[in-house]
């Protein structure tokens, strides 16, 4: 490897077998078409899927357990639905749930047949993304049967969506389904299939992005459910235009910017999330995102930018996650605290953590700012990783519960819309762990994994090991064919305490290491070294916003700690900060309530059927 290792190097290195797809990013054929868009490189660029491998831990286990439910599941009775109105033989048992034909009604509080067919596009994605990760020959297969049967029942007119409750809700997550069948899976249908249908759906899709007080105010043939998320079409419209280079993609998805009632007053500052849909208004900002790097607007960064911002400032929990009854609330008036009495419906999990993970991966992009992997990573350890699996007949876990007491539970209905979101994320933990700059790797996720990539001939790999967040130490064993000169990047979580230690080879280095930042090491690499990285992680209390400063979480590094109790209990706030470590498998914490009861502080991710307070009380 040379010294000095130029981006061209650096990205040419990192080839595997999925290079030839990959390149397209690297030197984009659409970012140079002289019509006016001015594509931006952001200084951060993701591995492959497949050069990151995870190693035993919870974040493996999401992964093959929704990589295995997903490739078990029957093709004839994804395809079902499609079928159907296609009039083609539909052989297989109907799949149940939201995903179903028929029987919806909201007077009777039955969803079942909600929106039929919803969920496939994304089951697609997720097979497609674990075929990147793995290899595997059976998925691979498996993802080109699902879309040529899929095209099979496509007509020019995509009469499926005739009298469709959500056109615009199931037309995105097949767009996606698609592009990522094509990008990661290679399957020979997708991208004709995509455009095929895309140019079908323009007669079912309003004439813009709508919010939803023009939707309510729009007369609606359905009345029982009008609103549909045209809002988040852009950003599958932009990759869709990226994998093919076709205008009449871009010129479709700045059609769908919503510009006028949210990405325009955001970049200004103005907080209009209060009452808007949570999921898939967050959804939104990946859109806005790819309208920045895929024409250069500046506005629409500073949306993204500002809106996540107000999400953290403003909507979220203590865990990272937002939105309760999946809505955004009025800022200073103690909405949050409200919350915990009113609802067991706290923060709409895989689905929210999957646009999480995607607006905090853009933006730290694009910003190389830490923060956004702070922001990722309590989403992850305190939402997503406490999530039960999807069951084999689609039973699903959907709403984190943050209610006084709360417990974890099944969605009502089988095949929701987190679903589909889980099996994306799960995969996506490869694209969030390592990214790539010109100079070297950043380590945004400690978890046990390895990163590999090559260049100029030699091969290089760094193997992370650690049980973080329940230790505070992080292990990264450096591999490589011969010495070369990069740097590795570390990201020093905001809340560690003083002075973290950072050390190669037993060494401590010299440069600074400063909780809410990256902390750089560049040298010269040689097969065999050793960084260690040991964080201090402080106790710490989060009021659940200003109007309760009494309702607190306890807090250790990125961790949240429950209150396993029937009844919300309460503490001396000093007491409480004396919490002990238990040696349990659970990762506890033991805490003396105020009637001096050892209560059992415990993480999401180690909470199964137990009755749990987020909050607690301070009596003092
Ligand atoms: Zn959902």
């Amino acid at each position: 490897m040379a010294a000095d290792l130029s981006r061209r190097t650096f990205l040419k290195a990192t080839a595997t077998a999925t290079a030839a797809t990959y390149a397209s990013r690297v030197l984009p054929a659409w970012a140079a078409d002289g019509r006016g868009a001015v594509a931006v490189t952001p200084p951060l660029a993701t591995f492959p899927y497949s050069d990151v491998e995870l190693l035993d831990g919870p974040m493996k286990r999401q992964f093959e357990e929704n990589h295995a439910r997903f490739l078990n599941l029957d093709d004839d009775r994804l395809l079902k639905v499609f079928r159907q109105v296609a009039g083609l033989p539909a052989p297989g048992e109907d799949m149940g749930g939201w995903y179903d034909l028929t029987g919806f009604s909201l007077t009777g509080n039955d969803f079942h047949g909600f929106i039929a067919g919803h969920t496939f596009g994304q089951y697609v994605s997720g097979l497609a993304r674990a075929y990147a990760v793995t290899g595997s020959e059976a998925t691979r297969a498996k993802v080109h049967r699902l879309v040529r049967g899929y095209s099979e029942t496509l007509d020019a007119k995509a009469k499926f969506f005739d009298d469709y409750r959500l056109p615009a809700y199931t037309y995105d997550k097949l767009s996606c389904g698609l592009i990522d069948a094509c990008e990661f899976a290679q399957a020979p249908l997708a991208m004709d299939t995509h455009e095929k249908l895309t140019r079908a759906m323009v007669a079912y899709l309003p004439e813009k992005a709508l919010s939803r007080a023009e939707q309510r105010s729009r007369p609606h043939k359905d009345t029982s459910y009008t609103w549909d998320e045209s809002y988040t079409l852009p950003e599958n419209l932009f990759l869709a235009y990226q994998r093919s280079g076709k205008a009449f993609y871009r010129e479709m998805a700045k059609r769908y910017l919503e510009d006028d009632t949210y990405f325009g007053p955001l970049s200004q500052g103005n907080n209009v999330l209060p009452f808007e849909h949570a999921y898939s208004h967050v959804n939104a900002f990946s859109s806005a995102m790819q309208a920045y790097i895929t024409l250069g607007s500046e506005m629409h960064l500073r949306a993204a930018t500002n809106a996540f911002h107000m999400l953290e400032t403003t909507q979220s929990f203590a865990t990272g996650g937002w939105g309760p009854d999946e809505a955004f609330g009025e800022p200073g008036r103690g909405q949050l605290g409200d919350s915990l009495a009113s609802t067991h419906a706290s923060f709409e999990t895989p689905c929210g953590a999957y646009g999480h993970f995607k607006i905090t991966r853009y933006l730290l992009r694009v910003t190389r700012d830490s923060h956004y992997g702070d922001s990722m990573e309590r989403v992850l350890y305190n939402t997503i990783l406490g999530a039960w699996p999807i069951q084999a007949d689609g039973t699903s876990f959907y709403y984190s519960d943050y209610a006084t007491t709360g417990k974890k539970g099944w969605h009502r209905d089988k095949w929701p819309c987190c679903s589909g979101t889980f099996p994306q994320l799960a995969a996506d933990y490869h694209i969030s762990a390592y990214l790539r700059a010109a100079d070297g790797v950043y380590v945004n996720l400690f978890a046990p994994s390895v990163v590999r990539w090559n260049d100029g001939g030699g091969k290089y790999s760094l193997t992370q090991q650690t049980k973080y967040p329940f230790e505070n130490k992080v292990q990264i064993q450096v591999s490589g064919t011969r010495a070369a000169e990069y740097t590795i990047y570390l990201r020093i979580p905001a809340w560690s305490g003083s002075e973290p230690m950072l050390s190669v080879n037993g060494k401590r280095v010299s440069g600074p290491v400063n909780p809410g930042t990256f902390a750089a090491v560049r040298r010269t690499w040689k097969d065999g070294d050793r960084v260690e990285l040991e964080l201090s992680m402080p106790l710490r209390l989060e009021p659940v916003d200003d109007n309760h400063p009494r309702l607190v979480a306890l807090m250790r590094g990125p961790l949240v700690l429950f209150a396993i109790a029937n009844s919300q209990p309460a503490f001396d706030g000093a007491e409480l900060l004396r919490s002990q470590l238990s040696n349990n498998a659970a990762g506890d914490l033991i805490a003396n309530s105020v009637e001096a009861t050892p209560v059992s502080m415990r993480p999401f991710m180690s909470i199964d059927k137990e009755s749990y307070s987020t909050y607690v009380q301070l009596k003092s």
